[in-house]
């Protein structure tokens, strides 16, 4: 049963072929029998995730109307405040802490009553593309327990390749969700900027962080999508509009008559030729179902990385000052306030938070905050025209998720600039407010390692990701079968 979908998981609950306890159950125990290996989990809430599949259960016998994914598990990332539970970003600052309550994200899923089975691991403070700027462990990728999950959601996509869960929350800053999808063969979404709500997601980068939905397969991510999406008053940035149907442009699964994009700038020099290969063959797949590919060209995506490592650290540094040992997290040292908040941050904060803090200070500083981040925020502006202009030609833009396949723990770790170029392709999307699918496209040649590929849509079209991106999983799937389009077929055996 854990190697259902969620779909099919909520089917079985629904006929009373299972209960919401027993499905728990057995993710639970597969969490007991894996995790040890994969380590995807940093808390897991086994006697609150009981609770709350007793109580879905005992809605569902008394006749009760629940929403389509009650009674299923999901995990979610450690960024994400839920009440009572221990919530660390992956850091030491906030080691201990327990939020006094719900996030917005975590509020609806608990009212559609889909089960929280615990927090998973992620680069700290969401900055990373590994996982293994966690302050905690690295999480391993199930596929090959040497490689990363890829970041700095690695914890929610292990968790899901490994049939730890079948639904997980991650958030996107960058990349976070896509990338890595991408590197474990599954399916992430971020959606349009202000289409979930940001209350209690611990701030990375305000203006790029959303949280979005992470599956195994497209149709349960987009009826995952429709359970945490949607306006919220507490957020201000949230979209005051209904959310289009995802669900139903999912079942849909058509691309006759639309205009495919393939954005000339997000290939070639850099990309695995493997990850190319499926790429492109995923590009056939689509011209057969009926759709026009042509190219697109955006030619200010290739200052998109240098805008966003001034953007993003700025926005860091200004929201981690909260980090004071006065009001949040951890506190050490002792002396003058300045000497107790030197002491914390440097104790509380890794190497890499730092390095961004330190940065995106420089950029703000006065003198140069004209030349880095007014630059950046200019090309910013640019990538948005970029965007608009491509979709003039086409509904949807398409690229490889990410350059390469999961490379080997400890492969970048030292080198920050190689590790940012894993998002050269999904960062674009985040500058520009718009959204994205990463979805498998199936295992590269040279080292049988899964590749994912990229649908973009304009703000507010999430439909169409799930649209089109249903429609080539459909296509890949006959191609290739479902254990390679569906989680890690056997945990660890490459
Ligand atoms: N890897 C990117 C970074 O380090 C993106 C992270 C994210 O999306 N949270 O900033």
């Amino acid at each position: 049963m854990i190697e259902k979908s969620a779909t099919q998981m909520a089917a079985a609950l629904q006929s009373g072929e299972l209960t919401s306890v027993e499905l728990t159950k057995a993710h639970l125990a597969r969490i007991d029998e894996v995790d040890d290996k994969v380590k995807a989990f940093l808390h897991v809430d086994k006697e609150g995730a009981l609770k709350q599949a007793e109580n879905v259960d005992a809605r569902r016998k008394a006749g009760e109307k629940l929403s389509p994914l009650a009674g299923v598990p999901l995990a979610l990332k450690d960024v994400m405040v839920q009440k009572g539970i221990p919530t660390t970003c992956g850091s030491k600052m906030l080691e201990g802490w327990r939020p006094p309550y719900d996030s917005t994200v975590v509020a609806r899923l608990k009212s559609a009553g889909i089960i929280i089975l615990g927090k998973t691991n992620m680069d700290e403070f969401a900055m990373g593309s590994s996982t293994e700027n966690s302050a905690c462990f690295p999480t391993h990728n199930p596929w090959d327990l040497t490689r990363i999950p890829g970041g700095s959601g690695g914890g929610s996509s292990a968790a899901l390749a490994a049939f730890e869960a079948p639904l997980a929350i991650g958030t996107d800053t960058g990349g976070s969700i896509r990338q890595p999808a991408a590197v474990t063969g599954t399916v992430g979404v971020k959606p349009t900027y202000g289409g979930v709500s940001r209350y209690g997601l611990v701030a990375f980068s305000s203006s790029l962080d959303q949280a979005g939905p992470c599956a195994r397969n497209v149709l349960d991510a987009a009826y995952l999508h429709e359970v945490i999406g949607g306006y919220d008053p507490l957020d201000s940035t949230s979209i005051n509009a209904p959310l289009p149907p995802l669900v139903q442009a999912a079942k849909n699964a058509s691309v006759t008559g639309m205009k495919i994009g393939v954005i000339k700038e997000l290939q070639g020099e850099g990309y695995q030729a493997g990850v190319l290969k499926r790429f492109n063959e995923g590009l056939e797949e689509l011209a057969k179902l009926g759709a026009e590919i042509v190219e697109v060209s955006c030619p200010n995506f290739e200052y998109a990385l240098a805008a966003y490592y001034l953007i993003a650290p700025s926005e860091c540094s200004s929201n981690l000052a909260r980090f004071d040992a006065m009001r949040y997290g951890i506190r050490t040292g002792e002396g003058s306030a300045e000497e107790v908040m030197n002491a914390t941050r440097e104790l509380g904060f890794g190497k890499e938070v730092k390095r961004r803090i330190i940065l995106g200070t420089y950029a703000l500083s006065s003198g140069y905050y004209d030349a880095y981040y007014g630059s950046a925020q200019k090309v910013r502006t640019l990538i948005s025209r970029d965007f608009e202009q491509a979709f003039t030609k086409a509904d949807v833009l398409v690229s490889p998720t990410a350059p390469t396949t999961a490379f080997k723990i400890g492969e970048k770790s030292n080198d920050p600039i190689a590790m940012y170029l894993n998002d050269i392709a999904t960062i674009p999307t985040n500058l520009a407010g718009v959204c994205g699918i990463s979805i498998p496209s199936g295992l590269a040649e040279e080292d049988g390692l899964p590749a994912g590929f990229q649908i973009m849509a304009g703000a507010m079209k999430d439909d169409l990701l799930y649209q089109v991106g249903a429609a080539l999983e459909a296509a890949l799937l006959s191609k290739w079968g479902a254990p390679i389009l569906s989680g890690a077929p056997k945990l660890g055996a490459k």
